[in-house]
Parts: C-alpha cells; sequence; structure tokens
C-alpha cells in the first residue's frame, strides 16, 4: 500500500448526545482519513479500541472527559503501525457501533447511559439556589451577586438531573426571598434523597480562591455526598481544591438524608469573580455535582465492565 494512503487518526473527541427519542449516550468519535480496520475489546474498566495499519496524526495521550459515565480516552500509537485507543469507563455501559464511510472516515462508539439514569430513577433532589431577594450573598469585588451567578448554576444541575429522571425540587427558581424555615420545609419533605444548596465561597482575603463543599455534621452520609461532589468539581472547575467541611447550619436541613452546600468559588477573588461570570464555569460546576451524586447513589464496591449489545 503506497504510504499516502495509510489511515492517519485525526481526531478523537466525545459529546454526550441526547436524542429526541430518549436514547441518551455517550458518543465516542474516531476520525481518520481513509478507513482502517480496528479490534474492540472489553477490559477491566472500559473499552480498548485497536486499529491496525494506521497511525496517530493528532497529539497523543490522555484526553480527560469526565461526563459521568466516560472518564478519559487515551490514544497512543503502538508498535507495528497500530493505534491503541483506551476509553475509561465509571460505570458499566452497553455500547454500540457505527461508521461513517464519508470523509473524514469515522468510527462511533455509542455507550449507553441508562446506567446513570436507573440510579436516579424514583429519587427527589432538592435544589437550593442560595440567598434571593433582598438577601444578594455576598458581592463581589466587580458586583457581581452571590444571589445572581448561583440560580442560574441551580438551573443547569435541575436540566441535568431532570434528564437522569430524578424529580428535582428547586427552593427558588426567581429573584425570591426564601426563609431558612421553607428551604427546610421542602429539604425534609418525605421522599427526599439529597439536598444540595448552591453558594460561593467569601473571605475579607482576596487572594483567597477555590471550591469548597461543607456538610451537615448530623450524619455521615452528608460527609460522603460532600466528598464525592468535592472530587468531581474540582475535575471539572480545575480550581483550589479547598476540600470538605462541616457545616453545623446544615444540620437543620438534614433529616436523616445528606445535605451539602457547594461553594462553587471564590467570589471575593477578582479572577474567580470574572470565571463565575462565564456560562463554562455555570455549567461545569453543575455537571461537577451531578457526577459527585452519581458515584453517591451507586453501590460501593461495583466492578466496572463493559457489556455488549
Ligand atoms: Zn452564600
Amino acid at each position: 500500500m503506497p504510504l499516502r494512503n495509510k489511515p492517519r487518526i485525526t481526531n478523537l473527541w466525545s459529546k454526550v448526545v441526547d436524542g429526541d427519542k430518549g436514547e441518551w449516550y455517550s458518543r465516542v468519535v474516531l476520525e481518520s482519513t481513509v478507513p482502517f480496520t480496528y479490534e474492540l475489546k472489553e477490559i477491566d474498566g472500559g473499552l480498548v479500541i485497536e486499529c491496525s495499519g494506521a497511525e496517530v496524526n493528532m497529539p497523543e495521550g490522555v484526553l480527560e472527559v469526565n461526563d459521568g459515565l466516560l472518564r478519559e480516552m487515551n490514544i497512543q500509537q503502538g508498535e507495528t503501525d497500530t493505534v491503541r485507543v483506551d476509553l475509561a469507563l465509571d460505570y458499566p455501559a452497553a455500547y454500540s457501533l457505527a461508521l461513517y464511510k464519508d470523509f473524514p472516515f469515522r468510527l462511533a462508539i455509542n455507550l449507553d447511559r441508562s446506567y446513570i439514569r436507573n440510579l436516579f430513577t424514583g429519587k427527589r433532589i432538592v435544589i437550593d439556589p442560595g440567598h434571593g431577594g433582598r438577601d444578594h450573598g455576598i458581592k463581589g469585588p466587580v458586583s457581581l451577586l452571590e444571589k445572581n451567578v448561583v440560580l442560574p448554576i441551580a438551573r443547569n444541575l435541575e436540566k441535568l438531573l431532570r434528564k437522569t429522571g430524578a424529580q428535582v425540587i428547586l427552593t427558588r427558581s426567581g429573584d425570591e426571598d426564601i426563609s431558612l424555615q421553607e428551604r427546610a420545609a421542602l429539604a425534609q419533605q418525605a421522599g427526599t434523597d439529597a439536598y444540595i444548596s448552591i453558594h460561593t465561597n467569601a473571605s475579607a482575603d482576596s487572594g483567597v480562591e477555590g471550591a469548597a463543599t461543607l456538610y451537615s455534621p448530623v450524619n455521615s452520609t452528608s460527609e460522603k455526598l460532600a466528598r464525592y461532589i468535592q472530587e468531581e468539581i474540582i475535575k471539572k472547575l480545575k480550581v483550589r481544591d479547598r476540600g470538605i467541611a462541616g457545616q453545623p447550619d446544615l444540620a437543620g436541613m438534614d433529616k436523616g438524608i445528606p445535605a451539602v452546600e457547594v461553594e462553587v468559588v471564590t467570589i471575593t477573588n477578582i479572577v474567580e469573580e470574572v470565571f463565575l461570570r462565564g456560562l463554562t464555569i455555570q455549567k461545569r460546576a453543575a455537571e461537577g455535582i451531578v457526577n459527585g451524586l452519581i458515584k453517591y447513589f451507586a453501590p460501593e464496591g461495583l466492578i466496572v465492565k463493559g457489556d455488549k449489545n
């Protein structure tokens, strides 16, 4: 075969596909100049695609995804003209393949996300955008109000959770004054599985930055949920990890359900205030919280393995 006809892998990307017929999957696409032969193998914790007679024509290495199912992808040029793509999965997923033979040639792997849907079906989650109305929360150095930034994050979270089949209740959906008692009443309603309050951190020291997650000190499930959410938002936001801490005020929300307060970043830090205004952080913070909830609801000690369908 003349060299110019050798398949060159030019792109590897993924996205979450949310179809109008209820189909919901993580799609991985491998693009190449011409068709290549491949072999797909299931391994512990994911899938491997081996493309023979091909070469990598893009940066090699790990691409972080963290979409709640697909953790990362790793593309490497192997010996003897083989390209290896590793897909690391957080949870088991059925998959299907599709080929597109136009240019560029594409191999798509659709990873079914219904495992996540199963985890959330029947769950009732209360989301509390902090402050509201006359209580504007903390004001950033360039006048961003906490109450105005926690609301879009909460709405993004609501949207993502509804997609999983969970029942979602917002303590406020506009700029309303809501008392702590009203928030607690919603949190404590029968059947609630988690209470998530959204705030930003604040400090008199303008150098302080980063995200933290606080938990009700009353039960250990709150601390567990806080730990998972904190891990996942740090992966998404790439900001300083301020860790988790007990927040006695959350004890009133608790009633045996996990109650946490996510301090997305630090509004009093001028760099993070600018960051908070962006739609990207507002979306990523919500995705991080969902990923933390997935870990929380998933059974412990789950053996991760792909299933063929
Ligand atoms: Zn606040």
